[in-house]
């Protein structure tokens, strides 16, 4: 599953609870979750990287970095990090990516980014 929607569905999730303790815990499980679902993957790694970052960062500029949404977005992406940074891995197998999953059919990449775009403008709506 593209990052950006890691980021906006942990984003959501982390929102619904309003708490970051609980926010950071059900992150990773949401993303393993999310990678269930058959899907295409974006090949571009730096759009990957760079789409999750703003995703992140808006999210962040909007509610503050230790919004619950943003420590939920954060930690539902985290996961992905195993793929460009090795030594995140235990004894060099992924630890979050076991089975390759279904990848390259399913949900499309669009699909994923229209979705991930459509959650984070709800994310940032002024709230009251
Ligand atoms: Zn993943």
């Amino acid at each position: 599953m593209i990052v950006s929607l890691h980021v906006a569905l942990g984003g959501a999730a982390g929102a619904l609870v309003r708490s970051r303790p609980l926010a950071l815990l059900l992150g990773p499980p949401l993303h393993v979750a999310g990678d269930r679902v058959p899907h295409e993957d974006i090949p571009d790694r730096s759009f990957e990287i760079g789409s999750g970052l703003v995703a992140l960062g808006v999210l962040a500029a909007r509610r503050g970095p230790l919004d619950p949404a943003v420590l939920g977005g954060a930690a539902c992406a985290m996961p992905d990090l195993e793929h460009v940074m090795p030594a995140l891995r235990l004894g060099g197998e992924k630890v979050f990516h076991r089975g390759g999953g279904r990848h390259g059919v399913g949900i499309s990449a669009e699909a994923q980014l229209l979705v991930a775009g459509a959650v984070v403008g709800f994310l940032l709506r002024r709230r009251r």
